[in-house]
């Protein structure tokens, strides 16, 4: 076989010992509640198969994804390994119509989010002859997903309605736990304690990344998704968490642009002095935004590299007048996530978040894991 590390324009590193790392980093910060892994959009692109086998290694026995087709896709790929034998594996956005009798078929427990999800999981549990694990989530304030609280009330008051749903876990969501200031997170979580305490003795949840490290406690199970992958539970606070990518780029051309000169689509850039240009092996099909055109940055050696022109969709021109030359070659590597320059880095300058850059990495990349060390 082609060593494709070798011939990939980029190689993408994932760590999976980071990742575990960071997984005992949130049970020590939020001790007492299980740590769940939320591995949802393919664990936020870095690979849902292999983050959730190393997560369950880990001790991890409860997994979150968004959809039915991903909770199936995971299976389909663990079930041979024993995996996830263990564990539960949670669908967020809980079941389309007409999806209930796949998903009794391949044991997920979804999050119903509605009176009309509790009635069509309760009818299939019916169906089936035997009872079928739930979450229930409540809306405390986020408006998205989940009963409202006169609908909690309405379920509440007739519990027939859960007839052969075990229910395992009531939860919530919160809409600014990234900002341990914001006066919602307080408001929501006691919206929640009132509307779980509707369902005494079934476990709760409502803490994601953010709320696992809000100065409080966190009920009985935490849903990490992007502190788990290195990104920043808390905006503007030191980030605590291991990083767990790196993405190296090869430079494919070096060449020196006179003064004036433009470069790259629409001649975008142009400079008063001679410049030296490199043209490296990644572009906007890999998932590296075209906002970073003219504003983003790469490293060579330890030395930044700005973004001189617009991304292209499979290359950028970098200005690397200020780079040693030695360090300039065909096929030599330019970091664009790494040591220098984190998830984060790369959101702020692109005007977004890290779970966006995260999600968008590329399938051109040569994916590269480093295992969890034994022992
Ligand atoms: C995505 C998601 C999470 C994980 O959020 P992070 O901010 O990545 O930790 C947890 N719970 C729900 C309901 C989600 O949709």
């Amino acid at each position: 076989m082609i060593g494709l590390v070798h011939i990939a324009g980029a190689v993408l590193r994932i760590d999976l010992g980071a990742i575990v790392a960071n997984y005992h980093i949130i049970r020590k910060q939020a001790a007492g509640a299980e740590v769940a892994g939320v591995v949802k959009a393919n664990a936020y692109g870095l690979g849902a198969p292999e983050v959730a086998a190393a997560l369950a290694q880990a001790g991890c026995r409860h997994f979150f994804v968004a959809q039915l087709s991903e909770a199936v896709s995971l299976r389909h790929a663990l079930d041979a390994s024993g995996a996830l034998s263990n564990a539960t594996l949670y669908v967020l956005n809980g079941l389309q119509p007409g999806a209930e009798s796949v998903a009794a078929e391949i044991g997920v427990t979804p999050v119903l989010n509605s009176l009309d999800q509790v009635d069509r999981w309760s009818a299939e549990a019916a169906a089936c002859g035997r009872a079928l694990p739930a979450a229930l989530q409540v809306d405390s304030g986020m408006s998205r997903l989940g009963l409202p609280p006169a609908e909690v009330e309405t379920l509440a008051s007739a519990p027939e309605r859960l007839n052969g749903i075990d229910l395992r876990v009531i939860m919530s969501h919160l809409a600014c736990a990234d900002d341990a200031t914001a006066k919602a997170n307080k408001a929501q979580t006691e919206a929640f304690e009132v509307l779980a305490s509707r369902f005494p003795g079934v476990p709760r949840s409502l803490d994601n990344s953010g709320g696992s490290f809000l100065p409080r406690g966190h009920f009985n199970i935490v849903r990490p998704g992007i502190a788990l992958y290195g990104g920043a539970p808390q905006a503007g606070s030191p980030n605590p968490m291991h990083p767990v990518v790196t993405l190296e780029a090869r430079i494919v051309q070096v060449r020196d642009v006179p003064a004036g000169v433009g470069v790259g689509y629409g001649l975008s850039s142009v400079a008063g002095y001679a410049r030296r240009i490199a043209t490296i092996a990644v572009g906007y099909a890999d998932g590296w935004p075209r906002h970073l055109s003219n504003c983003g940055s790469v490293f060579i050696g330890g030395h930044r590299a700005p973004i001189a022109g617009r991304v292209s969709m499979d290359s950028i021109t970098i200005d690397v007048t200020e780079v040693p030359p030695a360090l300039l070659y065909p096929g030599a590597s330019v970091e664009l996530l790494g040591p220098h320059q984190t998830i984060d880095d790369v959101a702020s300058d692109a005007g977004t978040i890290s779970y966006e850059i995260l999600t968008q990495l590329g399938q051109r990349y040569a994916r590269e894991y480093i295992p969890v060390a034994e022992g």
